[in-house]
């Protein structure tokens, strides 16, 4: 695998997906990828969406949940959010194409002039596009394998020039330098008590159509596949029974490259790929992480104030960072989802006073942001612990000017245009932006913490870079004038002066900031933010308990 050069020459491996969508190809991608990383190998996931939007930036949450931004700052789905906490390992654009990068990048190409005489088909140019896009990674040389998850499901009409080009890319590789993988569901018919296999069947047979023998069968069940079960699929299915791997719902995703290791996935895989590895597991850090999420000490409620709730998928990143950092610290940390529509200044303290800390969500628009207001006001004035994110923030800054500053109409240039104090206003390279996809100040940018600072205690270093995702920021016009009034700004751009962090040293625990945190959180490098906010919660926790107990 090595290439003489120093260079590594890459093998491939395939997902795809049968009988029904949302069996987790992206939970089975990082567990396997997880697994040989573990063994040594340098490995890397992307992901294949065969919708026509360019990239999930415009989408609505409600559509597609979470838009995960890498740092070259990619708007991608948020299943690369699944690869980097598993991996702990960034990506980039590169890991995320849909179809309408694809067709754009073709059509882009027609129009330069690139096929001149020619008639642009499906086959060859957009198969031809897809398949140099599956060697990008592959191509670098810094990669043993390049996992390949192909979106939706065998059979949909989208999803054939994908797996055309795969079809062809394997014809034309090496032996043993391709590999698929299909995930399918083997369902339960309770009044039957029996394990079906027919679904699992018909969808090979689909992906057999496309010119596709898959080599490994990952069976998402309830129940354990017997195995005369086993051989029955492989049978039908034209793969030998030691490829037949049983996938059993988990409580958590994080067990799953366990369950995967002790279904031998990475050794099949390996084995087929022709790759000779004889190191042992390196997953010592992974084991501790998942057996402190399964006996935690403690427990918190934590509230999350958002408007697209309804989805939890929309907040995935934030979500799987509380898991990250409850297992740090041993505690289970519950959220409470809250929609910012339901909370008004009569209703606030019934519905916050018995959470433990409040985390103000990202978003964009008018909807649900005076109930977001309202709830920093409560956890202010109520020394419950809070962590404001990007809006979370500027909706902090907003509340500190209208209840210390007593500028009522205080607002946000994105909210209200008139107000007569846009304490959050429009960056200044946004103004002459018109288009809306990829627009956004997106990606990683430096920060400078001040020295004395809570952010400082947290990070413990000055230099830190995070992500970001947003138009608007706190206007420094009014910053003088917060400060007066005590709020700090704790963390800056050290080239524009954008305030990045706010704090305020006489609450226990009250940060916002204008980046993302939850996107660099993974299993094994916890984010520092959310880690020091769940002790935050625990502490306050303690405190209510003991207050309680005296009264
Ligand atoms: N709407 C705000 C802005 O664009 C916040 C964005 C966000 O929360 N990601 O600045």
């Amino acid at each position: 695998m090595s290439a003489e050069n120093g260079k590594k020459s890459a093998k491939y491996i395939f997902v795809t997906g049968g009988v029904t969508s949302s069996l987790g190809k992206g939970i089975i991608a990082s567990s396997l990828a997880k697994l040989l990383q573990s063994r040594g190998l340098s490995v890397t996931i992307q992901k294949f969406d065969p919708y026509l939007n360019i990239d999930p930036g415009t989408l609505n949450p409600y559509e597609h949940g979470e838009c995960y931004v890498t740092d070259d700052g990619a708007e991608t789905d948020l299943d690369l959010g699944h690869y980097e906490r598993f991996l702990n390992v960034r990506t980039s654009q590169a890991n995320n194409i849909t179809t309408g990068r694809i067709y754009f990048n073709v059509i882009s190409a027609e129009r330069r002039g690139d096929f001149l005489g020619k008639t642009v088909q499906v086959v060859p140019h957009i198969t031809d596009e897809i398949k140099r896009n599956i060697s990008l990674l592959g191509e670098t040389g810094e990669y043993d394998i390049v996992i390949t998850e192909i979106g939706g499901c065998v059979g949909d009409i989208e999803s054939l020039p994908f797996l055309e080009a795969v079809r062809q890319f394997r014809f034309e590789q090496g032996e043993n330098d391709t590999l698929v993988i299909h995930l399918t569901l083997i369902p339960y018919l309770h009044s039957a008590g029996e394990l079906k296999t027919k679904p699992t069947q018909h969808s090979v047979k689909m992906l057999q159509e496309s010119g596709i023998q898959p080599d490994i069968l990952v069976c998402r069940s309830e129940h354990p596949l017997p195995i005369e079960l086993r051989k029955k699929i492989a049978l039908f299915c034209n793969v030998q029974v030691s490829s037949v791997i049983e996938a059993m719902d988990a409580n958590s995703i994080y067990e799953v490259p366990l369950l995967m290791k002790r279904e031998k996935l990475d050794q099949r895989a390996l084995y087929m790929l022709d790759i000779y590895n004889d190191r042992d597991y390196e997953l010592t850090a992974w084991e501790e992480f998942v057996h402190r999420l399964q006996n935690p000490a403690h427990t918190v409620t934590i509230g999350l104030v958002g408007k697209y709730v309804e989805l939890h998928d929309a907040y995935k990143s934030i979500a799987e960072s509380f898991i990250h950092a409850g297992a740090v610290n041993r505690c289970k940390v519950r959220i409470e989802w809250i929609h910012s529509e339901s909370l008004t200044v009569e209703n606030a303290s019934e519905i916050l006073k018995n959470l433990d800390a409040v985390l103000v969500a990202p978003g964009f628009g008018e909807r649900g942001i005076e109930g977001k207001i309202e709830a920093v006001r409560y956890v202010r004035e109520n020394g419950i612990p809070f962590l404001g994110i990007c809006l979370g923030m500027q909706m902090a800054v907003i509340e500190y000017a209208r209840n210390v500053l007593n500028w009522p109409e205080a607002h946000s240039f994105e909210m209200n245009p008139q107000t007569p104090q846009p304490v959050i206003d429009i960056m200044e390279e946004q103004k002459k932006v018109t288009k809306k996809g990829g627009t956004m100040r997106l990606g990683a940018y430096p920060c400078k913490v001040q020295k004395g600072t809570l952010a400082h205690a947290i990070y413990g270093k000055m230099n830190i870079s995070e992500r970001h995702r947003h138009r608007y920021e706190l206007n420094n016009n009014y910053l003088e004038a917060l400060q007066q009034a005590g709020l700090v700004a704790s963390g800056i751009n050290p080239e524009t002066n954008l305030v990045e962090i706010i704090e305020l040293p006489t609450h226990p625990h009250f940060v916002g900031v204008q980046f993302h945190p939850e996107l660099r959180s993974t299993a094994e490098n916890p984010h520092p933010l959310f880690v020091h906010f769940v002790k935050a919660a625990m502490t306050y926790a303690d405190q209510r308990q003991h207050a309680a107990v005296e009264e």
